[in-house]
C-alpha cells in the first residue's frame, strides 16, 4: 500500500489541476492520495469527480498557522487538517480571509521587488494570478524564472523568497490552536506538517507540539522531503513518546518542486487511526 497524505493541486500552488493529480498519483502507484491544498477545500470535487479506478481520495486541507515557537516567540506552521466537514462556518470563514491575506501579502512582495529594479510588473502579475486561488510564494517565483531573474522556484526561494528572506513578506496566518479546535470542531483530523522544514526558516520546538498534542493534536509528519534523519528520528521519538500517529508524505506541488508523488508515505495503521479518530470526531461534533 502506498499512502501519500500531503499533495496540492492548482486549487492552491501546485501545478497540476486537481483531476491531473489523481491521475498522475495513479499513474505513480500511489493507493491512497490526501489532496491537502493550502487553505483551500475548492479542489475536492473535481478530484472526486476524476478519481481513478483503485485510488482513493482523503480529503484535507494545509493550514497556514502562527505557533509558539518555544523559544518566546512565534513561527510560521502548516496544519493539515483530513476529513472535516467543508461547510463548517468557521473554516470558510477563515479560507476565505487567508485568501485575501495572501493576495495582498503577495503584491506587496511583487512591488517591493519591481521597486528594486526586478522585471516584475505587479499589476501585471496579480492580474494573471488565478482569481479564486489561495496564491503564495510560489507563484511569485514562477514569475521570476518567468522573467529570467532565476533557473527554478528553488532558487527564487534560495535567494529571494525564504522565510528571513531579503524580499519575505509575512502574513497574518490563522493562530495553530485555533485552527485545531476549528478541524476538529468540524469532525476532522489535525497532524502538524513539516515541523521540521529546517531550510524553510526557523521551527517550532518539540515542546510546543507537545502542548499541541494536549489541545488536540493527532499527529505529526515524520517522514518528508523537507526533513533530515536526526529530525525524523527526534520525531518519531516524540511521536511514540506521547502517543501521536506519525504520517509521511511527499508534499507534491507539481513542476513547482522536484519531489515525486509517493516519495514519501504513510503506515496503513496510521491511516486507519486517521478515519477512526474522524468517525469519533464527527459523532463527538453532532452530540457535542
Ligand atoms: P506561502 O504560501 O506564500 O507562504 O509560500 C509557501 C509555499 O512555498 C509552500 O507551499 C511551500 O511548499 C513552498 N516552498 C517553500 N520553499 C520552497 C522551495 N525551496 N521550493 C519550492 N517551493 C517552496
Ligand atoms: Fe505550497
Ligand atoms: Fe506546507
Ligand atoms: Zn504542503
Amino acid at each position: 500500500m502506498r499512502i501519500d497524505l500531503h499533495a496540492h493541486s492548482t486549487a492552491s500552488d501546485g501545478t497540476d489541476t486537481p483531476a491531473e493529480l489523481v491521475a498522475a498519483a495513479a499513474a505513480a502507484g500511489v493507493d491512497v492520495l490526501a489532496l491537502t491544498d493550502h487553505d483551500t477545500t475548492a479542489g475536492w470535487d473535481d478530484a472526486v469527480d476524476a478519481l481513478p479506478v483503485g485510488l482513493r481520495l482523503i480529503r484535507g486541507a494545509e493550514f497556514s498557522c502562527l505557533a509558539p515557537d518555544g523559544r518566546g516567540g512565534h513561527v510560521s506552521v502548516h496544519l493539515l487538517g483530513y476529513l472535516f466537514d467543508p461547510s463548517s462556518a468557521a473554516i470558510i470563514a477563515e479560507q476565505t480571509r487567508l485568501r485575501d491575506e495572501r493576495r495582498v501579502r503577495l503584491c506587496v512582495m511583487a512591488r517591493r521587488m519591481a521597486a528594486d529594479g526586478f522585471p516584475v510588473d505587479p499589476d501585471e502579475f496579480l492580474a494573471g494570478l488565478p482569481p479564486e486561488a489561495p496564491v503564495g510564494r510560489p507563484h511569485l517565483a514562477q514569475a521570476l524564472v518567468s522573467a529570467g531573474v532565476v533557473g527554478s522556484v528553488d532558487e527564487a526561494f534560495r535567494r529571494f523568497l525564504n522565510t528571513g528572506g531579503p524580499y519575505y513578506t509575512g502574513r497574518v496566518d490563522t493562530d495553530v490552536h485555533t485552527a485545531i479546535r476549528m478541524v476538529r470542531a468540524a469532525g476532522g483530523v489535525a497532524v502538524l506538517a513539516h515541523a521540521a522544514a529546517r531550510r524553510r526558516g526557523p521551527v517550532i520546538d518539540l515542546s510546543v507540539i507537545a502542548e499541541l498534542f494536549t489541545e488536540g493534536l493527532a499527529g505529526v509528519e515524520v517522514n518528508h522531503p523537507d526533513h533530515a534523519d536526526g529530525d525524523r528520528a527526534a520525531l518519531r521519538d516524540l511521536a511514540a513518546e506521547l502517543g501521536l500517529l506519525m504520517t509521511g508524505s511527499s508534499d507534491y506541488h507539481g513542476r513547482n518542486k522536484t519531489v515525486s508523488l509517493g516519495q514519501e508515505t504513510t503506515d496503513p495503521e496510521a491511516l486507519e487511526r486517521i478515519e477512526e479518530l474522524a468517525a469519533s470526531s464527527r459523532v463527538a461534533a453532532v452530540t457535542g
